[in-house]
Formats: structure tokens, C-alpha cells, sequence
């Protein structure tokens, strides 16, 4: 950590004030983010949505990344939390970024095909409730742009997920979206081991 991050002060502060939180350990952990920014770079990201905000640390992350006309709509179902990580956005100079969508996530993305923005985002980062990954998965694959990306974290779950003896919902629902995230040629694909295991599919060009 201390040979390749490069953490600005804010998101340091973030991140340690989350260490004595009850739900801490739900925060991204920094290098993914890092790797979340480079991303986005590399892709020259606009347009991006992250479902599962917490306290707000990827979602700041993330706009960090972006260009000063980027948006990052941020989905959580939890209002507490959204406010929480909206007072750190407006310390961290990100406010304007960024788009609060309180409520279900599956029912924001929806509302957002609704409203006509199919097709135009370029990266969605989904770290939520691991019963939604279906839903999120199709409705994201929907939102994307062709080339644009659908991440999706916790995909190792600590190795439980390669525990035959471990079968709660969430474990069997990630269980899920990884076999079909490896025989869906819509997609490109990789899992990453970093963090507790991101996936990446990029949305393939027609
Ligand atoms: N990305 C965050 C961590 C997210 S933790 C960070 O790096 O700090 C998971 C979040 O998902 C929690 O804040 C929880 O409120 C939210 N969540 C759980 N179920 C949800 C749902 N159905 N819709 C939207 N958000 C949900
Ligand atoms: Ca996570």
C-alpha cells in the first residue's frame, strides 16, 4: 500500500473514519479504487453509475476521475448513508458530480431506462445487495454504451464462493452471475482478484 497508493487527503480521511464504523468493512477497498480510476481514464468516462454508495468513498473515487462535465449517479436504498456520503462529496469538492438516487436500486435503473438514457453510460460499478446482481446486471447491460463497462464487486466473497459447504443467498446469487457472466457473449470478461474480486464485462460492439 504504501508503494502504489496515491490517496488524496479527503479520501484518506474517508476511508479512516470508516475503520471504527459497525458496517466499515462494506468500503471499497482503495487500491480497487484506484484501479476504478484508471478505468475511467483510460476510457475517457463521462457518464457513470454506481449502485451500493454507503458512506461514499468509491462514488468519490470515481468522480475524482472524471472530467469536471462527468456525473456519477450514485443508488443506495439506505437515505442515512446517502446523506453521510453527500457531507463528505461537498468536503471533497465532488457534489456536483454527483447524482443521489435514494430507494431500491433495480427501481432507479429502471427509472432511468424509462427516461430514455438506455445506452449512455459509460461505466456502471455495482456494489450492492448481492440478490440484486441479476437485475442489475441486465438493467446495466441496458444502460451501457457499446465498450462501456459493468463491474461488479465481491465476486470472491472472502473464497466462500468456491466453498461447496457455503450456501446462504448471497453466496449462491454471486454464484449465479459468475456462470452467467462466463457464458454471456454480449460481454467480454475478466475477473480480477483484487479487493475481494471484481469482475469486469465490457459491453461488445454490434
Ligand atoms: N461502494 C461503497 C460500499 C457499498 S456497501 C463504498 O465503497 O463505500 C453496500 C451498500 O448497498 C449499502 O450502503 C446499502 O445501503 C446498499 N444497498 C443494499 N441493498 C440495496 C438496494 N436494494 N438498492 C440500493 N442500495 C442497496
Ligand atoms: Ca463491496
Amino acid at each position: 500500500m504504501a508503494h502504489t497508493l496515491r490517496e488524496v487527503p479527503i479520501m484518506r480521511e474517508l476511508r479512516e473514519a470508516m475503520e471504527d464504523h459497525p458496517e466499515g468493512e462494506m468500503q471499497t477497498s482503495p487500491e480497487q479504487v484506484q484501479l476504478l480510476g484508471v478505468l475511467l481514464k483510460t476510457m475517457q468516462a463521462r457518464r457513470v453509475i454506481e449502485v451500493g454508495v454507503f458512506t461514499g468513498y468509491s462514488a468519490m473515487g470515481m468522480a475524482m476521475a472524471l472530467p469536471d462535465d462527468g456525473v456519477v449517479v450514485a443508488c443506495d436504498l439506505d437515505p442515512q448513508h446517502m446523506a453521510v456520503a453527500q457531507s463528505w462529496w461537498d468536503r471533497g469538492g465532488v457534489s456536483d458530480r454527483i447524482i443521489p438516487r435514494v430507494g431500491p436500486a433495480a427501481e432507479s435503473l429502471a427509472a432511468m431506462i424509462e427516461a430514455g438514457e438506455a445506452g449512455t453510460y459509460d461505466f456502471i460499478y455495482v456494489d450492492a445487495d448481492k440478490e440484486g446482481y441479476p437485475s442489475y446486471y441486465e438493467q446495466g447491460l441496458e444502460l451501457l454504451r457499446p465498450g462501456g463497462l459493468l463491474t461488479f464487486d465481491n465476486m470472491l466473497r472472502g473464497g466462500r464462493v468456491a466453498d461447496p459447504e457455503v450456501n446462504d443467498e448471497s453466496t449462491v446469487a454471486t454464484r449465479e452471475l459468475a456462470a452467467k457472466l462466463l457464458e454471456d457473449d454480449r460481454v467480454e470478461y475478466s475477473l480480477n482478484p483484487i479487493g475481494d474480486g471484481l469482475a469486469i464485462a465490457m459491453l461488445k460492439h454490434a
